[in-house]
């Protein structure tokens, strides 16, 4: 694009906006051009230069927003939205150029309901933020995700995200009441006022997961809950998976824990050991009850009971107790991988019957294929159906290619690898941190002639193809 038509197309953004607001300085283009995607950070780090956004323009309202997509739409250039920047995926890099819109100036809170049970707050409040603000009336989100402190509210709902204490709480769309949406037109929208409601499809779980593509949500009721009476902590040690799968199965068809944490042996024996002090060989569950104490004392005798039944070696509260205070300690230096290493997180999802398949199969299939990678694996989040592997390769750094175009070649390969196997055995292609660029390849290997839903959707909302191309695989 021309100097000109640039000028003339940022001057409308500054109309729109407010001057100070809408920014073409190459620091604010390079510092929203690099997420939390390792081949984003890898390419930075090899002296190379990611796509940047040409305007990065901070919106205060829906109003405002819907603005940025009217001139978007009329000059026909991309929009890609920018919460908190701490997606995994390369959702939020601005693959095309065009217009970065950074949600972050809508983080008013506007209502802590504690009648409806529920914050109103702008999508681009850090969610930690609208934690303290239900704390501050005694409730609490019970969103815990290790991002908590750096990714938004939209974010979560744009990458149907979840927290430590999903078991008993749910994800991220089981926390929304309303939203608000600037769709790609310019027109505001607000999904129904109850979410559970017989007035066709949920509108909510059309745009929760749609990373950008087809809209962009601007506020947002969540829910908040009481805190808990009492929460108490309990670790164990499995011999092997398959007892610690039937022993968390059977437990979840009597109640809800909120924390539920498997750690493969390979985990237990690495970060658990290092972070929490357990010393030895097995699978080490993780389990936090919680709630009104009559009950989580009726829960803890029928957890024991079963847990008994499968042989689990009982360690006590300390460990439980030491996990939950440390529970973001395990993505600090020293204990999360990082550069120069290469990792990844292939987050699967699946019901009993193939969880436990699908994790030996990707094991198999990642450390056959790629002998220089390692695989390890936690469950983090349980359901009465099933249960999602929190599962990552590494590669140490004298196994990565130092040349940006090979190390990006090995990283796609052991993803197509792993997530193909995952798919093959019943899985599905991610659980909760999205798709982004990074997987959108594997969307139509994962759902065939069914992707033409989400193409029909997007195709209609947006004719242009403005939302944030390239990414969900659309
Ligand atoms: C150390 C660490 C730990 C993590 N732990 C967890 C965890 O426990 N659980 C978890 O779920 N995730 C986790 N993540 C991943 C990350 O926090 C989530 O993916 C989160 O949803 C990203 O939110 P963000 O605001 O940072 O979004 P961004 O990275 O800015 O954007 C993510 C995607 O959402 C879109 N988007 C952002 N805001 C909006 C909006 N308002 N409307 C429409 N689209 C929008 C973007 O275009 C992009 O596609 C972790 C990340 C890190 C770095």
């Amino acid at each position: 694009m021309n100097d000109f038509l640039m000028d003339m197309i940022a001057s409308e953004l500054e109309d729109a906006v407010g001057r100070e607001n809408c920014s073409t300085r190459p620091i604010d283009k390079l510092t929203h051009s690099v997420d939390y995607f390792w081949l984003s950070r890898m390419w930075a780090d090899r002296g190379r230069r990611m796509p940047e956004g040409d305007f990065i323009v901070s919106p205060k309202n829906a109003q405002e927003t819907s603005k940025v997509l009217q001139i978007a739409n009329y000059y026909k250039i991309p929009v890609t939205t920018w919460g908190g920047g701490g997606g995994t995926q390369g959702g939020a890099i601005p693959v095309c150029g065009g217009i970065l819109l950074d949600t972050k100036r809508m983080n008013e809170i506007y209502d802590v309901n504690t009648n409806g049970m529920y914050i109103e707050c702008g999508a681009g409040a850090i969610y930690k933020h609208i934690e303290w603000a239900a704390n501050e009336k005694g409730y609490a989100t019970m969103h815990y995700p290790s991002s908590l402190t750096c990714s938004t509210v939209g974010g979560f709902l744009a990458h149907r995200g979840i927290g430590v204490s999903s078991t008993k709480y749910g994800k991220i769309d089981d926390m929304a009441l309303q939203m608000e949406v600037v769709l790609p037109n310019g027109d505001i929208i607000e999904t129904s006022p109850a979410p559970k409601h017989a007035a066709g499809p949920d509108l909510n779980q059309i745009f929760i997961g749609s990373e950008g593509t087809l809209g962009i949500i601007t506020k947002a009721q969540m829910r908040i809950y009481e805190q808990p009476e009492s929460r108490q902590f309990r670790g164990f040690l499995f011999h092997n998976m398959t007892d610690a799968f039937n022993a968390g199965r059977e437990l979840l068809q009597k109640f809800k824990p909120s924390v539920m944490r498997l750690y493969d042996e390979a985990e237990t024996s690495t970060l658990i050991k290092k972070i929490v002090g357990v010393e030895k060989k097995g699978a080490f569950m993780n389990i936090a009850l919680e709630g009104v104490k009559e009950l989580v004392d009726v829960e803890h005798k029928i957890m024991m009971e079963i847990f008994n039944k499968y042989g689990a070696e009982d360690l006590g509260s300390e460990y439980g107790e030491k996990w939950w205070k440390e529970k973001i300690t395990f993505f600090y230096p020293g204990h999360m991988m990082d550069l120069p290493q290469m990792f990844g997180t292939m987050d699967t999802i699946a019901p009993y019957d193939k969880i436990e398949k699908i994790y030996w199969e990707m094991k198999k299939a990642i450390e056959t294929n790629f002998p220089q990678a390692r695989f390890i694996a936690h469950f983090s989040h349980w359901y009465e159906w099933g249960c999602m592997i929190y599962d990552r390769f590494i590669v140490d750094k004298e196994n990565v290619p130092e040349d940006p175009h090979e190390a990006l070649r090995l990283h796609n390969a052991i993803w197509n690898c792993g997530v193909r196997t995952a798919i093959a055995n019943g899985g599905v292609v991610n659980d909760h941190h999205g798709v982004g660029i990074k997987l959108g390849r594997l969307m139509k290997e994962q759902y065939g002639p069914a992707m033409q839903v989400f193409e029909g959707m997007k195709k209609q909302l947006d004719p242009n193809g403005i939302m944030n191309p390239f990414k969900l695989g659309l």
